[in-house]
Order: C-alpha cells, then sequence, then structure tokens
C-alpha cells in the first residue's frame, strides 16, 4: 500500500479534505515531471498496472496509460470487446485472471454504478474507479479541483456554477463531493428534469447552505468564478427530459454573451467529450476563459499522483 493508507480510489465522498490536498499536493510534483525532457520516474516500477474500460472513454483511458508509464510501471489495456467477458465470464473472474499475473492497480470503467467498489471488495489488487455508471468520476473530480487551486491558489469560498445534465453525470457527483469538503460553494443548474431540487438533499445535509439549485443559467453564472459544464449523457437518458436538443441549447448553452454575465476572468471547465453548440460554444470552449485543454493536461499529473500514493513505493518521484 502506498501513503494514502488507502487500497482503492472509489470516490471523493469517502476522502477527506487533508487526503484530498495530499493528493493534490503530489500532483503539483508530478507535473514538474511532466515538464522534464525525460519524463519518467521509477515509483511502480516492477508492478503491473490494468486499464480495463467498458465504456467508451479517450482523455481517461489514454492519460491514465501516460501517468502509469510515467511511472515505470507496466500497463496494458484490455479493450472489452477482445477479452473473455464477451463469452460470457464474470468481471470477479476476469479481475481473478490478472490478479494470477501480480496485478498491482486495476482501473476500471464500467456502465454500472458501485461496480468499482464491488470489485475492491473482492480483490486484493487496487481498484481505481475512473467512471461507475451514474455514480462517482473521482479522479475527474480531484483533476477539476487541481484546475481550480492552480488558477486560484485556492479552492475554498470559490463559487462553482456546475451546468446540465447533473442527474446523469458521475463527474457532476466527484466535483460536488469534492469542492464541499474544500469548502467551496456550489450552484447546480439545469432544466428540473436533468437536475432536480432532490439530488441536492444529501450535499445540503452534509453541508448546509453550501450547495443550490437554480434554474436559469444567467441565475447560476451571476458571480461565479468557474463553471463546468457538463455533457448531456444521451447514452444515460431513457427518456426525453427536455423537448428537444434546440430547445435545450437556447436555454443552456454556454454562449460568450452569458458568460458575460458571470465573474470577469470566471474559469470554464468541461470534462469532456463536447457537444460543442449544444451545451457550449465553440467560441467559448476555444476562448481565453477556458480550461478545457488545461484540465486534459492536468489529467495525468493527478493519476500519477493517485496510482503513486495507492501503490507505489517511497522511493523519491
Ligand atoms: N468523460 C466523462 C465521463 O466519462 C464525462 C462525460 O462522458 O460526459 O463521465
Amino acid at each position: 500500500m502506498g501513503t494514502l493508507g488507502r487500497k482503492d480510489l472509489l470516490d471523493l465522498e469517502g476522502l477527506t479534505a487533508e487526503e484530498i490536498g495530499m493528493i493534490l499536493d503530489e500532483a503539483e510534483a508530478f507535473r514538474e515531471v511532466g515538464l522534464r525532457p525525460v519524463k519518467k520516474v521509477p515509483a511502480l516500477r516492477g508492478r503491473t498496472v490494468i486499464n480495463l474500460f467498458f465504456e467508451p472513454s479517450t482523455r481517461t483511458a489514454t492519460s491514465f496509460h501516460l501517468a502509469a508509464q510515467r511511472l515505470s510501471a507496466d500497463v496494458l489495456d484490455i479493450k472489452v470487446g477482445d477479452s473473455s467477458v464477451k463469452k460470457g465470464e464474470t468481471l470477479l473472474d476476469t479481475v481473478a485472471t490478472f490478479e494470477a499475473m501480480d496485478l498491482g492497480v486495476l482501473i476500471l470503467r464500467t456502465a454500472h454504478s458501485g461496480s468499482a467498489a464491488f470489485v475492491a471488495r473482492h480483490s486484493r489488487a487496487s481498484i481505481v474507479n475512473a467512471g461507475d455508471g451514474m455514480h462517482e468520476h473521482p479522479t475527474q473530480g480531484l483533476l477539476d479541483l487541481f484546475t481550480l487551486r492552480r488558477r486560484f491558489g485556492r479552492v475554498e469560498g470559490l463559487e462553482v456554477a456546475i451546468v446540465g445534465d447533473v442527474l446523469h453525470s458521475r463527474v457532476a457527483r466527484s466535483d460536488v463531493w469534492g469542492l464541499l469538503k474544500l469548502g467551496a460553494r456550489v450552484r447546480l443548474c439545469g432544466p428540473a428534469t436533468l437536475c432536480p431540487q432532490a439530488l441536492a438533499a444529501v450535499w445540503e445535509g452534509a453541508f448546509p447552505g453550501r450547495v443550490r439549485v437554480v434554474h436559469e443559467l444567467e441565475a447560476a453564472l451571476e458571480g461565479a468564478d468557474a463553471v463546468q459544464v457538463l455533457r448531456i449523457q444521451l447514452e444515460r437518458l431513457q427518456r426525453f427530459l427536455f423537448p428537444s436538443t434546440r430547445e435545450y441549447s437556447r436555454h443552456y448553452c454556454l454562449t460568450s454573451a452569458r458568460l458575460r454575465g458571470a465573474k470577469p476572468g470566471c474559469l470554464v471547465m468541461h470534462p469532456g467529450p463536447m457537444n460543442r453548440g449544444l451545451e457550449i460554444s465553440g467560441g467559448v470552449a476555444d476562448g481565453p476563459q477556458s480550461a478545457i485543454r488545461g484540465q486534459v493536461a492536468n489529467g495525468v499529473a493527478v493519476r500519477m499522483a493517485v496510482l503513486h500514493l495507492l501503490a507505489g513505493s517511497e522511493e523519491a518521484a
């Protein structure tokens, strides 16, 4: 076990502010490694890291791969289409097969909420949740916190708007837990069907007065230091939750005109992949306030920190 003192990273709900701070500090050190001509440290030498993804991924899969490689681990990417899962093998049998080959860390993405915790209970390897259904995506939450901390020097006291399909978003859940634990205030914004008042009740109970739900984008942006725009999760929409995509974008697309209602310099984030023109305009996504590319770069440093703290040796980075 590494210095975090935990075997797994399953969510941000279960982490303390101190643990989150430790990961972000460690990510700062690994960001520096990414700027060196030789971007490698021996922290995971001799360990095997497997990326097992049951849902598509561009950013998360590649940045975990790169992070493990930069820590000198042996890293494998398993495409579910090529694995025995397609032949009916259970997830636990698949993981047991990897364990027989001395698995150190399994990075797991599935469509099922709770699956990472389930596997973690039955595996000796470290499990990193890379997104489980609508539940959490903790490394995305951490990289968003890291991006905010680098821009503002702190997370405490920030006003952060999270806009869009909050209901189906594992990113929103991780972001909200992380932001609240580090002392930010959160505005959740979207149509009532995608951003119901009831969703905020758990956070309201844990952090009274620090989460509010608003249904107008203009109100969510007023005085905001940062805005995280969420992708409409078309693959998880089981019924029509808004009249049409045109209607949605008319009310909730983050455009330059709307962004002018936020604080000057309001940071724009999006976890990707973006639906340009639906939830965010191209002008904002590529504009001067956008941190979207920075989020991707920060993802590698944050994932190096997570892998190292969960499973690395004490050897200096
Ligand atoms: N890439 C993020 C995720 O896997 C965000 C998204 O897909 O909307 O949850």
